[in-house]
C-alpha cells in the first residue's frame, strides 16, 4: 500500500494514546454500580402492571428455557419446529424480546439491517418494514413468534429463576414465585444486555432532581413515545449521561424536545452515515423463499472478510468491514497489520471530517471527534445526532479530562469549574456487558453430586463448544461463551439455538438418557479455545477505555479465534458426524 502523505502515522498515534491516558480511571470497570440494592428501582419494569400475583407451579415439562429473549425464543421455537411439545419460557420481563422488551427509548432501532437481524422471516413469511428496524417492529416480530410456535401456552413471565439443581433424571428449577419446576432439559439464555450499570458519581443517590436509565425510559415524565414527541419536557432542562450507541439514538428527541439539554460525554462515539428508508415493496415481492437466510449469511461472510459475490446489504457495516477484524477475530487475513493500520486511520479521518462538515461551531466539532481505532468502541451511525450539536438549545459538556461527570449535589452536576443545574438526569451508561446470570453467581447451578458449576468452573469456563459441561447434564447455554461472535449477534444465537435443538432431537429419538460431554471431550475443546483464542489485548490497550478491553484493562478473550463461519462450519459438521460424543446411552 503506498503511503499516503497526509497520514501522520507517528502524529496519530501518540494522539491516540494521549486520548486514551486521559481517560483511564485506575479503578476500571469498579467506577460503576448495579441497579441493585438502593439502585434496585432503575431495573424495575415500567411496562408491566404492578400488583402481579400467581400461584406457585410444581409440575414438569420437557424443557425449561430460562429467558425469552432472542435466544430462548429461537430455542423454544427450533425444538417446536423439531417436535417437542412440552417448553416452558421463564422470562423475568412481562413479555417475549429481551433488550427489545426493556429498551424503548425514543429513537430505538436496531443498527444492523432488520432482514439479517430479524430472525425466521421466511417461515413467518415477514419483511421487515424498514432497512433498520425501529424496536416497536423488532418486539412485533419477537412476540409473533411466540405466538407462531405457541410459545404463550406454557411461558412464565415475571418470573425470575433462583437456582437450578440437578436431581437425577432432572432437573429442579425454582423461581422468585416459589416455583419448583422439574425439566429434563434445561437451556440458559438469560442474557447480558438486561442489567443497566449507572456511574458511581459521588452524590448519585441524593441528587434531587428527576432520574432514569435509558433501558427503563420513563414516558410517564417525558411525555411521547419511541418515535418522539416528548412534550413532558418543554419546560425542562435535561442531562444525558454517556454518547455511546443508545445515547446517538436518544439525543436528536431530546434536542428537539427539551428546554435544554446537555450532553455529557467523556468519549466519542464514531458516527458514520445511516440512511435508513422504507423497504422497496416491488424488492419484497421479489423475494425467493429461503431469502433471509442467505442474506445473513452473505452478511456474516462480508464481516468476516470472507469472499462474497456481491455484498447484498451493502452499508455502512459491510463497508467498513476490512476494519473489524479487532471486532469480530477471525482467521481472515484480509491485509498486513500496518496497511490495516493505514486503513484505519483513513476512515477514523472520514469519520472525523464528517464532524467538520455537519457541526456548525468548530469548537463543538472538535470534541465531538473520534480518536481511536475503529473497533476500539461499537461504531455508530446516525443522520442527525451530530446535526443536534448545532442546535441552540443543546450544549456538549466534555468531561473527559475529569473521568466524567465529577459530582451531583442539589440539583446540579459539576464538571471542573462548571456547575449545571437541571431537572432531570438520564442514564445512557450502558449495561453490565458480559456477565451473564450464571457467570456472576446470580443464578446458582449445582450438578452432579450437587457440585456447583462455578466451583467446577473456578479457573475458567469448561464447556463443548460453549454449550455444556461433563457434570451437568442435560444443561445448555447459549450466549457468548467459548465460542464466536459476530456484530450481528442474533445471527450467532439462532446458529446456537438451532443447534441445541438438534441435539435435543436426537437425544429424543435414540432414548439417550442424557445428553453430556465427556471430560476428555470437554478438555478438547477448552484446548482449543486456549490455542485460538483472539490476542488482541496490544490491540486493546491502546484503545481508550470501555466495554470492550474491561476500560482500560484488557484481558485475553476465552472465545473460538477462528470466527463465527468457521464455528458455524464446525457445528455443522460435528452434529453431523460426531453427536455421539454428548449422547449417553442407559447404563
Ligand atoms: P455504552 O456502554 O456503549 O455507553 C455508555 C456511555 O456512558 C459511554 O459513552 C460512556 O463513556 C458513558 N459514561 C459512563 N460513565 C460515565 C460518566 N461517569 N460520565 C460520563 N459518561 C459516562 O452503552 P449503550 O447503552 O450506549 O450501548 C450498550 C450496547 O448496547 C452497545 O454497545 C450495543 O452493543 C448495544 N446497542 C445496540 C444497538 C443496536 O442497534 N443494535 C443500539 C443501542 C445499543 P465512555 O465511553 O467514556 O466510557
Amino acid at each position: 500500500m503506498p503511503t499516503d502523505p497526509e497520514l501522520d502515522l507517528e502524529a496519530l498515534r501518540a494522539r491516540y494514546r494521549a486520548e486514551r491516558d486521559r481517560r483511564v480511571r485506575p479503578e476500571g470497570a469498579a467506577q460503576y454500580r448495579g441497579a441493585e440494592g438502593g439502585f434496585g428501582y432503575y431495573a424495575d419494569d415500567p411496562h408491566a402492571a404492578p400488583g402481579f400475583t400467581r400461584d406457585p407451579l410444581h409440575d414438569r415439562v420437557e424443557v425449561v428455557v430460562v429467558g425469552g429473549g432472542f435466544g430462548g425464543l429461537l430455542t423454544a421455537a427450533r425444538l417446536r419446529m423439531a417436535g417437542v411439545d412440552s417448553i416452558r419460557v421463564i422470562e423475568k420481563a412481562g413479555d417475549f424480546g429481551g433488550t427489545w422488551y426493556w429498551n424503548r427509548y425514543p429513537g430505538i432501532h436496531c443498527d444492523i439491517e432488520s432482514s439479517v437481524y430479524l430472525p425466521l422471516l421466511d417461515e413467518l413469511g415477514y419483511v421487515p418494514e424498514w432497512k433498520y428496524s425501529p424496536g416497536a417492529e423488532i418486539l412485533r416480530h419477537a412476540q409473533a413468534i411466540g405466538r407462531h410456535y405457541g410459545l404463550y401456552r406454557d411461558a412464565c413471565f415475571r418470573t425470575g429463576v433462583t437456582e437450578l439443581r440437578w436431581e437425577d433424571p432432572d432437573w429442579l428449577v425454582s423461581t422468585d414465585r416459589g416455583d419448583r419446576i422439574r425439566a429434563r432439559y434445561v437451556v440458559v439464555s438469560s442474557g447480558t444486555l438486561d442489567r443497566p450499570k449507572l456511574p458511581g458519581i459521588p452524590g448519585i443517590d441524593t441528587f434531587e432532581g428527576h432520574t432514569f436509565h435509558t433501558s427503563r425510559w420513563d414516558y410517564g415524565y417525558t411525555g411521547g413515545d419511541a418515535n418522539g414527541g416528548l412534550t413532558g419536557l418543554a419546560d425542562k432542562r435535561v442531562a444525558l449521561i454517556g454518547t455511546g450507541a443508545t445515547a446517538i439514538q436518544v439525543v436528536p428527541h431530546l434536542g428537539r424536545d427539551a428546554q435544554h439539554l446537555y450532553v455529557f460525554q467523556r468519549t466519542p462515539s464514531s458516527v458514520d452515515y445511516r440512511g435508513n428508508r422504507r423497504t422497496d415493496p416491488g424488492w419484497a415481492a421479489s423475494l425467493e423463499p429461503g431469502w433471509a437466510v442467505r442474506r445473513r449469511e452473505n452478511f456474516l461472510r462480508v464481516v468476516t472478510g470472507n469472499p462474497v459475490d456481491e455484498d447484498l446489504v451493502a452499508d455502512a457495516w459491510t463497508g467498513s468491514a476490512h476494519l473489524l477484524r479487532n471486532l469480530v477475530p477471525t482467521d481472515v487475513v484480509l491485509m498486513s497489520p500496518e496497511e490495516e493500520e493505514i486503513a484505519d486511520f483513513r476512515k477514523m479521518n472520514e469519520l472525523r471530517a464528517r464532524v467538520d462538515a455537519l457541526v456548525e461551531d468548530p469548537a463543538t466539532a472538535e470534541k465531538l471527534k473520534p480518536w481511536y481505532r475503529y473497533a476500539c468502541k461499537r461504531p455508530t451511525f446516525s443522520d442527525e445526532y451530530l446535526q443536534t450539536f448545532n442546535r441552540p438549545n443543546v450544549t456538549l459538556v466534555d468531561t473527559a479530562d475529569y473521568g466524567g461527570v465529577e459530582r451531583m449535589t442539589g440539583k446540579t452536576l459539576v464538571v471542573g469549574d462548571e456547575e449545571y443545574e437541571v431537572d432531570c438526569v438520564i442514564f445512557a451508561t450502558g449495561f453490565e456487558v458480559g456477565r451473564s446470570d450464571v457467570m456472576s453467581g446470580r443464578l446458582p447451578v449445582f450438578g452432579r453430586d450437587g457440585v456447583p458449576l462455578l466451583g467446577s468452573w473456578r479457573t475458567g469456563p469448561r464447556t463443548l463448544h460453549g454449550f455444556y459441561s461433563h457434570g451437568f447434564p442435560n444443561l445448555f447455554h447459549l450466549g457468548p461463551l467459548q465460542n464466536a461472535s459476530s456484530v450481528n449477534f442474533v445471527h450467532v444465537l439462532d446458529e446456537q439455538a438451532h443447534h441445541v435443538a438438534e441435539v435435543v432431537a436426537q437425544a429424543r429419538k435414540r432414548g439417550a438418557c442424557r445428553v453430556e460431554p465427556s471430560a476428555e471431550a470437554e478438555s478438547a475443546w477448552v484446548d482449543t479455545i486456549q490455542a485460538t483464542a483472539p490476542d488482541l489485548e496490544e490491540f486493546l490497550a491502546e484503545c481508550t477505555p470501555g466495554y470492550y478491553n474491561n476500560e482500560g484493562k484488557p484481558r485475553r478473550r476465552q472465545s473460538f479465534g477462528k470466527g463465527p463461519v468457521v464455528f458455524h462450519d464446525l457445528l455443522r459438521d460435528w452434529r453431523e458426524s460426531r453427536m455421539d460424543e454428548v449422547l449417553v446411552d442407559g447404563e
